[in-house]
């Protein structure tokens, strides 16, 4: 049988549990990492935007002061009594002397002005100083800076810091023109770094790591106007190697805005820089922060969020745990039911197929019982048609059939409506008890013994039976030939009975003569031998069958026997001619005197017996090979050719009808056969029917003990 799937329940309901959270957790954690990615670059762009806030809003003021100190320095230009002096040198009609005194007291008015200004130049068209105010030694001390700042210019323009008596100062260079547009002078603003170094000091919105620098790219060298970090080192324009810086000054110079993160430095850290180009100037303004400080929001975001979404997955998962588990709970407890009850169904299944092979084997067992009995059996149901028939009832039945034209064989056996015998099937069912009864063939050629057992239902009610037939043909024969036989024995017993007692009683009775008596006493003496034999045949037959080892054999002359028998025949059997026919120097059979004596008288007797019309009865006896072969031959009825073996058979006798045949009991013939196969001899017989009979049968030869025929005795 094939076993039912199993498998545990636990494990099924844990691996339900442990895929559900898993799924859980997978599905929070992609979904949080698909969440959370764009929000973290979301973040950095802030963090970005932040950074190029900061530089902006830097640039702006730096942008904001430059424009204001420009506008002062427009405003110094533009004092029209101071030009008109300047016009009146040009034109000549001024000397430089006049255009000093005049200009100045007034210059210093306009220096003074703004406190921005930190000092003021102002050259004629020729390029002399015309006037000088603030500060002190004059600059035109310093040839280099005072050529650059002296060139001819032909707009304003703003002059790079530079170092100035110790002090970083801002020149704006500002060409005066006529009322003509002539240009008639030129102005050198000089201004305190001071200020654009506060805006780029002030640390606020630029952490712990920010810093600011402001500066250019000259001949690809980043030059810093300042230092990044107010008191870190006073040196100003100073040229700076950092890659980082040249680069970002590039790129501002390019006028470039934007945010770069640079890789890890040195010492291991990586930079974030903002650079942004300064209006109007070729200036850059540069922003760095370490990566460290400028990614701590973001990281710091990143762990809460991280934080959050693990907090949350856990959640999802215990959640979702919580929720199966009752769940899962049920479905284990409903389990559990399908396994018991799937249990209890593989019993049940196994209980009903060990019943089925068992009721298979049983009615295998049964069909083979059945179909094994030699009796003819048949199953019928209360109508008495016949539902089964085991294998001898069909060859019965067939048998039956063929035999007896207009018969199918089954109505000969079974069909009750048939029958109003003692197995009837009408009385089986009133009586519901077994019955029996003897059925024949309709010339009551064959005999049958039926039995008839009712076949009983659940409800004790009966729905059919069951014939058992037997067939007792030979039973019969052998009780008819038995009956026969003991009639004829009686008979035969009876007629010399009858009469050695008539004669006995006559003579008790009666006065009888010396010779009648001596004549009735023969006739007695006969009846008596012939009674004697009928016994003594009767007897024998029974005592051989058990008794062959009681057989004295010794070599025997066959032919003294021979004549010895006919002559005794001869004088009970005048109307035969007997004589005995035997060659001189015949070998001595290996025989029993006794039992050869009573097997020659038979043959003599039947001789005699079954040719009552008289006639030659020969007795004879001649070798043949290793055997001697003895003869007796009858010229009476003779015996058909069917009759010849069966004849040998105890009680058989041949039926004659016409009761020609003189008593007898079957016997002889058997008796005949049997004393010679204690012999090693065989009997048998040529015969024609209204001719004659001749019956032989054959003895060994007896042999000396050295190996030669014994010579007859
Ligand atoms: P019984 O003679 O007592 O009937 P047997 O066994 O001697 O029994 O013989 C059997 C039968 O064989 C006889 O009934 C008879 O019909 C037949 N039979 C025997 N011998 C002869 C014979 N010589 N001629 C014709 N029939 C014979």
């Amino acid at each position: 049988m094939p076993a039912f799937p199993r498998f545990s329940i636990q494990g099924l309901r844990n691996k339900i549990l442990y895929c559900s959270v898993l799924y859980t957790l997978a599905a929070l954690l992609i979904v949080s990492a698909v969440s959370t990615w764009p929000l973290l670059r979301g973040m950095r762009r802030f963090e970005e935007n932040n950074l190029l806030h900061a530089v902006q809003i830097r640039t702006l003021a730096v942008e904001e002061y430059l424009n204001s100190i420009q506008e002062i320095t427009l405003q110094i230009g533009s004092r029209s009594q101071l030009r008109r002096a300047l016009n009146h040198y040009a034109q000549g009609r001024w000397t430089l002397d006049e255009l000093r005194e005049f200009s100045d007291l007034r210059m210093d008015e306009a220096r003074q002005a703004s406190n921005t200004v930190r000092g003021l130049i102002r050259l004629s068209v020729d390029g002399n100083i015309v006037a000088q105010n603030g500060l002190y030694p004059t600059i035109d001390r310093d040839p280099e800076i005072f050529s650059q700042l002296t060139r001819p210019m032909a707009e304003t323009h703003l002059v790079d810091p530079f170092v100035l008596q110790g002090e970083l100062v801002l020149a704006v260079v500002n060409p005066i023109l006529s009322f003509e547009g002539v240009q008639i002078g030129q102005d050198i603003v000089i201004f305190s770094t001071a200020k654009l170094q506060r805006i780029l000091w002030d640390k606020s919105g630029m952490g712990k790591t920010g810093e600011s620098f402001l500066g250019k790219t000259i001949q690809n060298h980043a030059v810093l106007f300042f230092p990044g970090r107010k008191g870190e080192e006073e040196a100003y324009n100073l040229s700076n190697q950092s890659p980082l810086l040249k680069k970002a000054f590039g790129l501002s110079a390019a006028g470039r805005t934007g945010v770069k993160r640079v890789e890890p430095s040195e010492n291991g850290e990586g930079v974030v820089i903002a650079h942004t180009p300064v209006a109007g100037t070729a200036w850059g303004l540069v922003l760095t922060m370490d990566e460290r400080e400028f990614m701590a929001p973001l990281r710091n975001q990143f762990v809460s969020l991280a934080g959050s979404v693990l907090l949350l997955t856990a959640l999802g998962a215990f959640g979702m745990g919580a929720t199966l588990r009752p769940m899962t709970g049920r479905v284990l407890v409903y389990a559990r039911e399908l396994d018991d009850l799937n249990r209890d169904l593989q019993q049940e299944v196994k209980e009903r197929q060990t019943a089925e092979n068992n009721l298979r084997r049983s009615e295998n067992q049964w069909e083979q019982t059945f179909e094994a009995i030699a009796d003819a059996v048949a199953i019928v149901d209360s109508k008495g048609q016949i539902l089964k028939m085991n294998r001898a009832a069909s060859t019965l039945v067939r048998e039956l059939g063929s035999a007896y034209p207009g018969h199918d064989g089954r109505d000969l056996l079974f069909d009750s409506r048939q029958f109003r015998d003692d197995c009837s099937l009408e009385q089986l069912l009133r009586e519901k008890e077994p019955r029996c009864c003897e059925r024949t063939t309709p010339s009551s050629e064959r005999f049958f013994h039926v039995s008839l057992y009712p076949l009983i239902d659940h409800a004790n009610e009966i729905w059919g039976g069951v014939y058992v037939t037997h067939e007792i043909t030979e039973r019969k024969k052998m009780e008819r030939a038995k009956d026969e036989m003991i009639s004829a024995v009686s008979h035969e017993m009876r007629t010399p009975l009858t009469a050695i007692l008539g004669f006995v009683e006559f003579m008790l009775d009666n006065e009888v003569e010396r010779e009648q008596q001596i004549d009735f006493l023969r006739t007695v003496l006969q009846e008596t031998e012939r009674l004697n034999e009928l016994i003594s045949n009767f007897l024998d037959l029974q005592r051989l069958q058990a008794e062959i080892d009681q057989y004295r054999f010794a070599p025997l002359k066959i032919c003294p026997l021979l004549e010895q028998a006919v002559n005794q025949f001869r004088v009970t059997s005048p109307k035969h001619t007997l004589r005995a026919e035997c060659p001189p120097e015949l070998p001595a059979a290996n025989a029993d005197a006794r039992r050869i004596m009573q097997v020659i008288k038979n043959l003599l007797s039947n001789a005699v017996k079954y040719s009552p019309q008289g006639g030659e009865i020969v007795c004879a006896a001649r070798r043949e090979g290793k055997m001697l072969l003895m003869s007796v031959r009858d010229q009476g009825m003779g015996i058909a050719l069917a009759e010849r073996e069966r004849i040998f058979e105890q009680f058989y006798r041949i039926d004659d009808s016409e009761k020609r045949i003189p008593g007898g009991i079957g016997l002889g013939l058997a008796l005949v056969r049997e004393v010679v196969r204690a012999h090693g001899g065989r009997v048998w017989l040529e015969s024609e029917v209204g001719v004659g009979s001749t019956f032989y049968f054959s003895l060994p030869i007896a042999v000396d003990e050295q190996g030669e025929s014994a010579p007859e005795q």
